[in-house]
Formats: structure tokens, C-alpha cells, sequence
């Protein structure tokens, strides 16, 4: 297939830099479908055991995730209820969505989980008018055979595409690597499901102890540790106001982590 620059949304404002990032656990600091696992379905015990299975025994993201989510009978409408009350933002993340939407650096969420717990998440967070603004790819929710999604066991997830992760993040991603003279491409992501997207950009921020700085120690992919967004703010503005090139950023910058090739810590996993 070929894909035109016209074709690619987040090109529609010609930006020099679009923000790729994942949601759970990065934008918010929960993520609100382990928090729905945990609390509503089978327990932090199973879920944490199926991200294992998924980062050290080769099980694919989406067979863990169904089982996750299928241990959640309550009804879509109070999951989203218990969500909002539950799930909370990263403190810095505002000022830096108000800040790309002046600087015209367009926010892309890439994301596992479903679209309307997304949509109402970022709204009650960052308000509608900022939220309305961001693209979102996400998986989706549908209802069960003859059931409705706002009564018990009435929902499922809908997978976004075929592809062992549920929603494969690099799909999105790669027509915009693929073009000439493109804008510079940043991605930032904690966990499991960021493992598609995480060697596909420029600059990726992973999220300090989480599961994705364990994976690309383990693939030896280069990332910068970040602990809220107020650490991604300043290295993205520094970038498209020029002040450092992407590969300054990932040299100069004290909490880049090139990790060498003999070192392989599966024993750090934090889940
Ligand atoms: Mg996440």
C-alpha cells in the first residue's frame, strides 16, 4: 500500500516534530485496564503472571490481555464511572499538551486500550477542548453476542488489527518514517503493548521502572528514562526550538541508557 503524506493525519499542520505516546500508564499514571483487572477481575497476582508470560515465555500481548479483560464482568458505563473517579493524570502532562498545541506539534495516542475509556479519561483530565484536538488509534469496545455493553459481562475489547499485540503501535508509526524530509518523530511508553512502537522513532522515552525499560535493555534498544512529563517538556522543546538535535539529546542527555550488549537483566523485570 501506498501511503501519501496527504494521507497521514498528524501532517495535516506541516509540524516539524509530531509526539507519539502511549496512554495508560504514561499519560495517566495508572494504567485503568490493570487498575480494572486488579479491582474488578481477577487480581494484581494473575495479571502481573500473564506479563511475564508475555515478556519472558514469548505469549502473545493479546491472548494476555483478552484473559485480563475477560476477568471483568462489570458493566462498560461503571467501568468508565470507576475510572474516572480512580485513574489519575501525570501532573505535567497538561502544560506540555497546551504547550505542542501552540507550538504546532500534534499529539498522537497510540494505545491498547479502548477508545471511549480514552476519550473519556483525556476529557475529565486535560478538558474537552484539548482532548478533542488529539488523534487517537485505538483498540475498541464492542458488545457481546445478543448482549448490551452497559450490563454485566455485556462487553468485550475489539482488537484494532490482526497482529499479536491486539493493536500493532509501528503501523501508525512507519508511513510517517517512510517519508523524505519528514518531522522529527518522538515516542514515549511504559509497558507490554509499547514493545511494537519502541524502535520505530527518533527519540523514545520510556517510563522509569517500568516494563518497557526492561524490554529494550533486553533488545538493546536506545531509549531516554523519563520520570513525568515535565522530563519529556524540556527535551522535546529544546528539540523543535532547535536548541539540540535529536542525537544530542540522546547523547548529552544524563539519563540516556545505551546498554551494552552483554548485559541482559531479565532479573530487573518490574511489572
Ligand atoms: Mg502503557
Amino acid at each position: 500500500m501506498t501511503v501519501s503524506a496527504h494521507s497521514l493525519p498528524a501532517l495535516r499542520t506541516k509540524p516539524k516534530a509530531i509526539f507519539f505516546t502511549d496512554f495508560d500508564g504514561t499519560i495517566t499514571l495508572h494504567d485503568s485496564n490493570d487498575w480494572m483487572t486488579d479491582n474488578l477481575g481477577f487480581g494484581v497476582e494473575l495479571r502481573k503472571q500473564g506479563n511475564q508470560d508475555v515478556l519472558l515465555r514469548g505469549r502473545p500481548f493479546r491472548d494476555a490481555f483478552q484473559e485480563m479483560l475477560d476477568s471483568v464482568t462489570t458493566p462498560f458505563d461503571k467501568c468508565i464511572e470507576l475510572l474516572l473517579q480512580n485513574v489519575k493524570l501525570d501532573p505535567a502532562f497538561k502544560e506540555f499538551a497546551a504547550w505542542c498545541r501552540e507550538n504546532n506539534v500534534p499529539i498522537v495516542v497510540l494505545s491498547g486500550g479502548m477508545q471511549p475509556v480514552i476519550r473519556a479519561l483525556l476529557a475529565h483530565l486535560v478538558g474537552e477542548e484539548e482532548a478533542a484536538v488529539m488523534q487517537i488509534v485505538s483498540n475498541d469496545v464492542k458488545a457481546r453476542p445478543g448482549k448490551n455493553i452497559n450490563e454485566e459481562n455485556g462487553w468485550d475489547i475489539e482488537y484494532h488489527d490482526d497482529s499479536s499485540f491486539g493493536h500493532d503501535k509501528s503501523l501508525e508509526i512507519r508511513p510517517y518514517a517512510a517519508l523524505p524530509d519528514r518531522p522529527v518523530m518522538f515516542y514515549a511508553g511504559d509497558g507490554v503493548s509499547d514493545l511494537s512502537a519502541a524502535k520505530e522513532t527518533d527519540l523514545l522515552f520510556a517510563k522509569a521502572g517500568r516494563d518497557l525499560v526492561t524490554y529494550c535493555e533486553n533488545e538493546k534498544v536506545p531509549f531516554t528514562v523519563f520520570h513525568d512529563f515535565s522530563d519529556i517538556h524540556k527535551i522535546v522543546q529544546d528539540v523543535v526550538e532547535g536548541k539540540m538535535s535529536v542525537q544530542q539529546a540522546a547523547t548529552d542527555n544524563d539519563s540516556i541508557r545505551l546498554i551494552a550488549p552483554d548485559i541482559r537483566r531479565t532479573d530487573r523485570i518490574q511489572l
